[in-house]
């Protein structure tokens, strides 16, 4: 058995059922991928466009893409031929691209908000005001080639357990006040992103049920 094999089984007999798992295989090798796909994997995050492109057009086309980094406008157009999730809104901007882009190309896109909790400075994410205060029913019907599926976040990137989990647990009850409120007659408003390699399992103790796994699948990222 290869060492992707073997790490992809114990990573996943530490998944509940309910939790989907997408292998962040952001600058690995076409060839990294094939293995993991040939291990079981048809779910991969990647979070630059021109990357994704590539690996698009070189990998079988059973694979669910999903974006998971910071997107720019000018470059949503060639993702969206493709993609099955985009976990890294962060702008009204963005969503709006994403909605212009959709509609031109007569798709549907999955989308989720990317939520800022962490401690870290980020010009990135929503903060949980801010999204409360931006998805409404005006959004929604003004976005009719986005279908909002959710929300996504990080974690401050410490060894502090007690922050992770607190961290986590302030993106699941904004998750519950969308879905008990605004998103409330939507079905496909189920998905909470959260969770990487530290920190998946407390990710998941809080509540999420989609983790973003990368170092511990495919070891170190080479920059
Ligand atoms: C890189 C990345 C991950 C995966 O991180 P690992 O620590 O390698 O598991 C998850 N989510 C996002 C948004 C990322 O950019």
């Amino acid at each position: 058995m290869s060492t992707i094999s073997q790490r992809l089984k114990t990573l996943q007999a530490t998944l509940p059922p309910h939790v989907q798992l997408v292998a962040v295989s952001k600058f690995h090798p076409v060839e990294t991928l094939q293995e993991a796909y040939d291990a079981g994997v048809r779910c991969f995050g990647e979070s630059r466009v021109q990357e994704l492109n590539v690996k698009y057009e070189r990998l079988p086309k059973d694979i669910e893409w999903h974006f998971i980094g910071h997107l720019q406008t000018n470059k949503v157009k060639y993702i969206i031929p493709y993609i099955s999730l985009i976990h890294s809104v962060d702008s009204i901007r963005i969503l709006d691209e994403i909605e212009r882009q959709a509609a031109r190309q007569e798709r549907v896109v999955d989308c989720l908000l990317e939520v800022h909790v962490a401690q870290e400075d980020t010009k990135y994410g929503f903060t949980p005001p801010m999204c409360l205060d931006v998805i409404t029913p005006e959004l929604v019907k003004s976005h009719p080639h986005v279908r909002l599926c959710g929300i996504m976040g990080m974690a401050s990137n410490t060894d502090d357990d007690e922050l992770i989990k607190e961290e986590f647990a302030q993106l699941k009850h904004l998750y519950d006040v969308l879905r008990e409120g605004v998103m409330k007659n939507a079905s496909h408003f189920n998905r909470l992103s959260m969770g990487m390699s530290h920190d998946y399992l407390i990710a998941i103790e809080q509540g999420s049920n989609m983790v973003r796994v990368g170092t511990t699948i495919f070891g170190e990222r080479e920059y």
